[in-house]
């Protein structure tokens, strides 16, 4: 079996996602892969832009409420010893950006929790079937 050599692990900042990521890193400790992180903007408005817009998450701006966001996420990626190059704010539709950023990365597994922000109601959550189903690689949910 080929080793995988990129792999993105996607995080909502629920109360799991933490969990999520530390499978991700494990796994990527295991495979020698480089880790990458993406979260997708997708509960905060951002008029004027267009979906697919890459976050900075190098500057600053006087939007309180998406420096929330930009934070969480680097506060996470210092935890697990994520390069800044490897990590992803993007605008947009979660399941579209994510399998879309996995292809322009050249990923060959996406990992995702298997339920998140939108819950237990379904055995599979929503995103993690919906990037199931447009994606070009492996998938690996984590059973939350
Ligand atoms: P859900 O189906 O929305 O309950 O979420 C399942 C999994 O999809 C989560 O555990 C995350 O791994 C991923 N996910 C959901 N929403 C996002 C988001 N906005 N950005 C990145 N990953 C997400």
């Amino acid at each position: 079996m080929n080793q995988y050599q990129n792999i993105l692990v996607a995080i909502d900042f629920s109360d799991e996602g933490l969990h999520v990521a530390r499978k991700a890193q494990a796994l990527a400790q295991m495979f020698q892969a480089s880790l990458h992180v993406i979260h997708v903007l997708d509960n905060i408005p951002m008029p004027g832009m267009p979906y697919g817009t890459i976050i900075s998450l190098a500057e600053t701006t006087a939007d309180a409420l998406l420096e929330a966001e930009k934070n969480k996420l680097i506060q996470i990626c210092e935890q697990l010893d994520i390069a800044p190059d490897r990590r992803w704010m993007v605008w947009g539709e979660t399941q579209q950006e994510i399998t879309e950023l996995a292809t322009a990365q050249h990923i060959d597994l996406i990992i995702v929790g298997s339920h998140g922000r939108h819950g237990l109601g379904v055995l599979v959550g929503s995103t993690a079937k919906g990037i199931l189903y447009h994606a070009h690689c492996d998938v690996l949910s984590i059973h939350l």
